[in-house]
């Protein structure tokens, strides 16, 4: 999966650091792109020591290995193997710690980025030195990352699996059934509400399998198994599922990758491991 990156160390914790090492990761978005370096047939984030002029308004993010990692609001670009890239680019690359530190950096910019004025009085916010987040100098606001909870459930039913092609999903490929908690809501109750709203079915067997993180939305991935009868008739939510239905064991459709939860445990039910 994507945040597996072992033997690799990722280390979120917050520092209030300024001082940018020549071999520190800087990470710089514009939108929805990520700054890239070309390297052979693949990819590597800048560091320090390729940019030619001072780097001013840095955030430190987090560290990998030994090296720190810093987010910076427009740079000025002048190295010719720089390009910026669609930040679905990270899901695909040969080197997971990019893929990682690319896709957890994206997170917390657009954090950043969002709260640089105070919600509640529009005052200019400012990083607070002795945790990650921001605080308002005027009316005392404190604004954490916010991250979203959202279930993933792998429904099965003996020897056939339940995949759906979601409407929104970039390419053609069969997924599972997910979707946010909502507020005042448990885990447990947004898969049963989930599973019915989509695909209309009544599950049982309801069993944690294990999380992941997903910056790409900001949310924790936190992924079930279930069973339901095949006999119930699937009745799916056009607003948000293409297609639906039950696929054997040996005969998957294409389906999500490993660098998700979704491909990890359609991987396990075809290895039997489910
Ligand atoms: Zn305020």
């Amino acid at each position: 999966m994507l945040n597996e990156i072992s033997p690799s160390l990722f280390d979120s914790k917050y520092f209030h650091y300024h001082e940018i090492g020549d071999e520190d990761f800087l990470l710089c978005y514009r939108d929805n792109e990520v700054l890239l370096k070309k390297s052979g047939d693949d990819y590597e984030i800048p560091r320090k020591r390729d940019f030619t002029e001072s780097i001013e308004s840095s955030v430190y993010l987090f560290s990998i290995n030994s090296s720190h990692c810093f987010g910076i609001v427009e740079p000025q670009i002048n190295h010719a193997s720089f390009e910026f890239h669609d930040i679905f680019i990270l899901r695909n690359l040969k080197n997971k710690e990019v893929a990682w530190i690319g896709s957890v950096g994206q997170q917390l910019m657009t954090w950043y980025n969002n709260n640089r004025y105070c919600g509640r009085c529009g005052s200019k916010t400012e990083l607070k030195e002795d945790e990650r987040a921001t605080v308002c100098p005027e009316c005392g606001l404190v604004i954490y990352p916010k991250i979203s909870p959202a279930i993933i459930v792998a429904i099965t039913c003996n020897n056939k699996i339940l995949l759906a092609k979601g409407k929104h999903y970039k390419g053609d490929f069969y997924s599972l059934i997910a979707g946010y908690v909502d507020v005042g809501e448990s885990i447990e109750e947004t898969v049963i509400r989930e599973v019915k709203e989509e695909v209309g079915l009544d599950i049982k067997n309801l069993k944690y399998y294990k999380s992941q993180p997903w910056p790409f939305s900001a949310s924790v991935m936190l992924g079930f198994t279930a069973e339901a009868d095949d006999t119930q008739q699937i009745i799916i939510e056009e607003n948000e599922i293409k297609e639906a239905g039950w696929f054997e064991r040996e005969n998957l459709p294409p389906h999500s990758s490993g660098v998700s939860i979704s491909g990890d445990l359609i991987t396990a039910f075809e290895k039997g491991i489910l």
